[in-house]
């Protein structure tokens, strides 16, 4: 994908569709993508897309609510936004999408120290960082995040413009397949395993800040009356903070990744999201953000939803509470 195609396209939806602001990318001092609100056409002229980018832009459309807004969106932000419209956080009308390829996002953790490393291009499935004076070229596929590997939905599913492109095939299985194993300990072992990851943990709700679908104004863990949590990060209550924001995720993650790169202890926060997720589809054949127009999984019922309580789906004469 050629850059002045980008900024061609995203201009032409500014002036057509009479923007208020776009969200989109733009160089850093480093090098590194970091994410931009332009606000005229020739701010546009800055907008830039490649796998150095990191957060998840849907991330930000709350803020602008009432606002007729563009965005620039890979699969897994297209998928954002649906939910976000069939959430009721954004109407279809103030919004104008610029579909871009995927070939899947640097997890700059991979890199190891980034202190004077900064980033100089990417192309055909490599990329090249200028670090120690050196020029390094590096292959994408050795550096992309977890989330990126697994991807099944690159190309955006929703847009109004379309940037033409190649976008990453053949997901891992990575994530499934570390799903399976870790369903497949006992629980005391699983438990442990969990424990471990929330030892990392130091609650400051990077990983929250990161998601498009975290945009509650008032979260649990700031609730005071009543108290959920205390503010020292310690292991219980890190365990609470991090299984209630998985429910609140279930069948909503689109998997994107955002808050994973987020975070800076490493917690693996996407098996857990993973495994969520997994579930919801296994048991309501349903998987977030592909339909506009489409209730949450856990946000409608149908008679035939599988119900473990009675031992089977719901029968005729047997009540929810009697
Ligand atoms: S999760 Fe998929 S669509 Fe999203 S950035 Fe990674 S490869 Fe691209
Ligand atoms: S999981 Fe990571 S990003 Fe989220 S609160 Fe814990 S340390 Fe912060
Ligand atoms: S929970 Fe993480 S992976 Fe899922 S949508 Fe939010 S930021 Fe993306």
């Amino acid at each position: 994908m050629r850059t002045d195609d980008l900024i061609l396209k995203c201009q032409e939806a500014f002036r057509e569709k009479e923007l208020d602001l776009f969200l989109g990318f733009e160089r850093s001092s480093s090098g590194f993508l970091k994410p931009a609100v332009f606000t005229s056409l020739e701010s546009l002229e800055k907008i830039s897309w490649d796998p150095s980018a990191s957060l998840n832009l849907a991330t930000f459309i709350p803020r602008f609510k009432g606002k007729k807004v563009g965005i620039i969106a890979p699969g897994c932000v297209s998928r954002s936004l649906v939910i976000l419209i069939n959430e009721g956080q954004v109407s279809r009308d103030r919004l104008t999408v610029v579909g871009v390829p995927c070939q899947g996002l640097i997890e700059r953790k991979k890199l190891g120290d980034l202190k004077g490393v900064r980033f100089l291009d990417s192309q055909n499935g490599k990329f090249t960082l200028q670090r120690g004076g050196q020029i390094v070229e590096l292959p994408l596929e050795d550096y992309l995040s977890e989330s990126c590997l697994d991807c099944d939905h690159s190309g955006p599913v929703l847009y109004d413009y379309l940037i033409e492109g190649s976008s990453r095939k053949n997901p891992s299985g990575n994530l499934e397949k570390r799903v399976k194993a870790l369903v497949e300990l006992s629980p005391g072992k699983r438990l442990l395993y969990f424990k471990k990851e929330a030892e990392k943990c130091i609650r400051c709700y990077a990983c929250r800040q990161a998601c498009p679908m975290c945009y509650c104004e008032s979260c649990f863990v700031e609730s005071s009356e009543p108290r959920w949590l205390t503010a020292v990060p310690e292991v219980a209550d890190n365990l609470i903070w991090l299984l209630t924001r998985v429910y609140h995720l279930a069948g909503r993650c689109v998997q994107c990744g955002s808050c994973a790169r987020a975070c800076p202890e490493g917690v693996d926060l996407m098996s857990l999201l993973a495994w969520a997720n997994q579930s919801v589809s296994e048991l309501f054949q349903y998987q977030p953000g592909l339909e506009i127009g489409e209730k949450p999984a856990l946000g409608e019922y149908r008679l035939e939803d599988p119900d473990f309580f009675w031992g089977g789906g719901l029968t005729e004469g047997k009540k929810c509470c009697s």
